[in-house]
């Protein structure tokens, strides 16, 4: 039978739910147990898919195509979960799912009404994730802040479903902040007490309590919480800033017992699990043997959010290679206004992520036509493969205003355009190129060097492609067409022949990347990129 965990945060938000939710998961998956995680979001979008960087930070893709919250590639990242479109639940869904039902009268003449009939359909989606994944533990993450309006149907869905199967069987996880006051120069937990006090108003009370904080959480402090808030003392828990990783909150949290205390609620049997392996990570992060730094050029440089799958990507490249990577985070219009050189130059490699609209785009362009020329290590990423293309066309094949239509529909070159299947697509939502996708890799090619193998499969999310009506003169002026897919109709990997690491995708693998398996094409390009400023061969 399923064991629960539902993880709630209180104060602020961006405190680091979702992190902490997939610490949990790591943990207990290394007590041998079979974990699940499900995040709820909400907000009334369907999903995140048409919402901008600004309003949400990355849209995480699954294999099954589903745009999602990024809290799911920590999700990812962190256990060895396979995610599906039904892990993150949106007020959204939850909403089209009952009014859909209403309209086929499935409700028999009853008043719909938010509880039962919205609460109901937020338990079937706890239900079918717990039998569909078959997990001894299925953690539950929901989103949002204690005392948001729009989360109250979440929340008393949970209480009944946590009164109904027992508390021996399901948790309350409440993350909360503890600030330190350096007026007062003390932490302080009234914060803490309000928000506890929020829940326990809906009838939640939180069985443990995890206290994010920037100093440490005394023996004095930890009493107080436990009292005003109702909690046991050992299960106040700190959880402080970490120092150098998020991939070292998991070991935080077990020297907090955290793991200890879950299974002893949970009556779960589940020895201590060996973190070794976790720990060997965490050295290679804080003391590692090489150092490079990658540039990253984009437009939403100013989030933290925005690009967190392809940063944590680099991260795990570097591991892979025992290699600290210092991400620069550079701003294309930026280069627009400086040139190439100015900013790139000491650069170990320049990495151009995947986006959308005309902002920065002749910045990205400079970047790539620096990096062909000098020799320095580009890794293109979705829309950085169209730029690497757009770049080619305009400065070696001479293709004059050589562009994507996605940013000039009358250029005299459309390199980049949209597949007929995308042409009469009028909905935004869910209606790109999306999810998992086999592609076939040159034999001899580089990229296959570095895959170790001829078929790959990998995650994409976007609607314009190489136009092959070009491919020919492209091949002919050293473009090497690396990964095809479809038989051999779609371009998904592109390579320079003359070049130390010149590789762009028009997938995006930085959706499978692990800090315990670090993705090939990351773990090349860091690889290059360090040979890059010891002027050594590859
Ligand atoms: N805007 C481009 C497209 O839709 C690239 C998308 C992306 O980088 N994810 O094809």
């Amino acid at each position: 039978m399923t064991k629960y965990i539902f993880v709630t945060g209180g104060v602020v938000s961006s405190l680091g739910k979702g992190l902490t939710a997939a610490a949990i998961g790591t943990l207990l998956e290394n007590r041998g147990l079979k974990v699940a995680l499900q995040k709820f979001d909400p907000y009334l979008n369907v999903d995140p898919g048409t919402m901008s960087p600004y309003q949400h930070g990355e849209v995480y893709v699954l294999d099954d195509g589903a745009e999602t919250d990024l809290d799911l590639g920590h999700y990812e990242r962190f256990t060895h979960t396979q995610m599906t479109r039904l892990n993150n639940l949106t007020s959204g869904q939850v909403y089209q799912t009952v009014l859909n039902n209403e309209r086929e009268g499935k409700y028999l003449g009853k008043t719909v009404q938010v509880i039962p009939h919205v609460t109901d359909e937020i338990q079937n989606r706890i239900r079918q994730i717990a039998e569909q994944s078959n997990a001894d533990v299925l953690i539950t993450e929901i989103g949002g802040t204690t005392g948001d309006i729009e989360g109250l149907p979440f929340l008393e869905a949970i209480r009944e479903f946590a009164l109904v199967v027992g508390y021996e069987n399901a948790i309350f996880i409440h993350l909360t902040y503890v600030p330190f006051i350096k007026a007062a120069g003390e932490l302080k937990t009234k914060p803490t007490q309000q928000s506890v006090a929020k829940l326990r108003e809906i009838g939640i009370a939180p069985h443990v309590l995890i206290c994010r904080c920037e100093q440490p959480l005394n023996k004095e402090l930890r009493q107080k919480i436990s009292m005003f808030c109702n909690v046991a003392f050992d299960a106040v828990i700190e959880e402080k800033d970490v120092d150098h990783s998020i991939y070292e909150v998991p070991l935080l949290l077990q020297r907090e017992r955290l793991d200890d205390l879950i299974c002893k609620m949970l009556r779960l049997d589940a020895p201590r699990g060996n973190m070794s392996h976790w720990q060997e990570i965490i050295r290679k992060i804080i003391a590692p043997q090489h150092r490079v730094r990658i540039g990253v050029v984009g437009k939403y440089i100013e989030l933290q959010d925005a690009y967190k799958s392809v940063y944590e990507s680099i991260i795990h490249g570097g591991i892979a290679n025992d290699c600290g990577v210092e991400i620069v985070k550079i701003d294309a219009e930026e280069i627009e206004q400086q040139g190439a050189g100015q900013i790139l130059q000491g650069l170990g490699g320049v990495l151009v992520p995947g986006g959308f609209g005309e902002r920065g785009i002749e910045g990205k362009i400079l970047a790539a036509q620096y990096a062909r020329e000098k020799g320095l290590p580009y890794l293109g990423l979705c829309l950085g493969m169209q730029i690497a293309t757009i770049e080619f066309a305009r400065n070696v094949m001479k293709l004059d205003r050589a562009h994507s239509t996605e940013f000039d529909a009358s250029t005299p070159h459309p390199v980049i355009a949209l597949l007929d299947a995308q042409r009469n697509v009028i909905q935004k939502g869910g209606t790109m190129r999306l999810g998992l996708q086999p592609c076939q890799l040159a034999k001899g090619s580089r990229a296959a060097k570095i895959y170790q193998s001829e078929l790959i499969h990998e995650r994409h999310r976007h609607r314009y492609e190489f136009n092959n009506t070009y491919r020919e003169a492209f091949e002919k002026a050293g473009f090497v067409f690396c990964g095809t897919s479809d038989n051999g109709r779609l371009v998904e990997l592109i390579e320079l022949a003359n070049h130390p690491f010149y590789i762009a995708s028009q997938f995006h693998p930085e959706f499978r990347s692990k800090p315990h398996v670090p993705h090939p094409l990351f773990q090349g390009f860091i690889s290059a990129a360090h040979a890059h400023i010891h002027h050594r061969p590859i």
